[in-house]
């Protein structure tokens, strides 16, 4: 299904933009040298609705565009984020005693970075993975995978195939679905009565207050907040019931969510929910705000390369990142500007950045080049990735946050 531009895809209330960032790559397209002609731009225009207050991209490229069988990102190339998962689902297991009897289902499982913990510890489980080549990795793994995109007809299978599931999980995935309405309408059917979904994304409010409008392009469509989430799992008889803040990606929201009723909220919920009010997440200024803030720090990052160009230093990229894609695009940044972009994971080492076509290079190579500035477009691993390089500051290297600030 493919939406009307300028409604609202949960709620259908006509939106309109309030912010503009030109023509913008698909994130995670990085090319070769023959790609250059053919590559797909599409407009990047953010709104938020007026009715469900979800914050929104609002048109976007067909999904076949985003998630095929080059899709570039392999979540376990973090040894942080495989920690991370690790300890989710062991708490998981523990939380919701689950055993050889349950069933876990995750939605854009990719290289099998949770659900392996799962199969560790002999939990029946189900990935469903639309991007071949990472579904494949996971298989690798011993996971059982679809390679499909969830929704109500998907779930209807699963309840007559496996039965109901006891949890559902999909972290870094709920804002890449464009119909979300049809995923949320797949766990309602999927869902055990005392069932839980745990779902993890950024979340809009860090990035309100750290100006990283880097978390906005194709495949991050969607920037949850607790009053957006609950107004479209009312839709379909969910709620949340439970939140926990991380650091992941520069500021996340774990969100536990039941069939309404199902358990109580908790204390740490209600006061997060008032929180957001209070940030003004409802109120159209917050994000014209914002739109100003992101503006000052294009400015910032723009002068400070050409600073940086006109003293005759050298300036690279640190990390090719899918967020990389919009800051250098939305900045206007060329591969005169920056010359090169290093990156530790191998599906992107000589392939170009989406857009400006700036080479990526293995990130091993990082310490020969000796820059004197590097951009960190993975700013949100600064302190792995600053281990890593600790030979950069030490000799007078300095890196430069491409966003508003670093999350404390
Ligand atoms: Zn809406």
């Amino acid at each position: 299904m493919r939406f009307k531009p300028g409604f609202c895809r949960i709620c259908d209330h006509p939106i309109s933009p309030f912010m503009d960032f030109g023509d913008m790559p698909i994130g995670n397209g990085f090319l070769s040298l023959d790609g250059f002609e053919t590559e797909y731009f599409y407009k990047m225009k953010v709104a938020v609705c007026e009715r469900c207050f979800t914050f929104q991209v609002v048109e976007v490229p067909d999904p076949k565009k985003m998630f095929h069988s080059n899709y570039a990102y392999f979540a376990s190339t973090s040894h942080y984020m495989v920690k991370h998962f690790q300890e989710m689902s062991e708490r998981l297991i523990d939380d919701l005693k689950l055993d050889e009897n349950s069933l876990v289902v995750e939605i854009g499982c990719n290289d099998g970075i949770t659900l392996k913990n799962f199969v560790e510890a002999r939990v029946p489980s189900i990935g469903i993975e639309p991007s071949s080549n990472v579904a494949e990795k996971a298989r690798s793994k011993g996971i059982k995978v679809l390679d499909k995109f969830f929704n109500l007809e998907t779930a209807n299978t699963l309840v007559e195939e496996v039965g109901n599931a006891d949890l559902f999980i999909a972290t870094n995935t709920m804002h890449h679905i464009e119909d979300i309405n049809s995923v949320f309408a797949g766990v309602k059917e999927l869902l055990k009565p005392k069932g839980v979904m745990v779902q993890e994304d950024p979340y809009l409010g860090d990035m309100l207050k750290l100006v990283s409008y880097d978390q906005i392009y194709a495949e991050h469509m969607y920037l949850w907040s607790i009053t957006s989430l609950n107004n479209v799992l009312a839709r379909h008889g969910l709620e949340i019931f439970d939140i926990e803040r991380n650091k992941f990606h520069g500021g996340c929201m774990r969100y536990y969510i039941c069939h309404k009723g199902a358990f109580s909220p908790t204390e740490q919920f209600l006061k997060q929910q008032n929180k957001e009010v209070k940030l003004g997440i409802k109120e159209a200024k917050t994000y014209h705000k914002f739109r100003l803030m992101c503006e000052e720090s294009r400015d910032k990052l723009v002068n400070k390369v050409s600073e940086i160009r006109e003293s005759g230093k050298k300036i690279v990229g640190y990390g090719a990142t899918a967020k990389s894609a919009t800051i250098i695009n939305y900045c206007n940044l060329t591969c005169e500007d920056i010359p090169c972009i290093f990156d530790s994971t191998d599906f992107k080492q000589g392939k170009y950045s989406p857009g400006a076509h700036i080479p990526v290079l293995p990130a091993e190579q990082f310490k020969d080049e000796k820059p004197d500035f590097a951009i960190l477009f993975a700013w949100n691993h600064f302190k792995e990735i600053n281990d890593k390089e600790k030979d950069f500051e030490r000799y007078g290297g300095e890196w430069v946050i491409p966003i508003g600030q670093l999350p404390k």
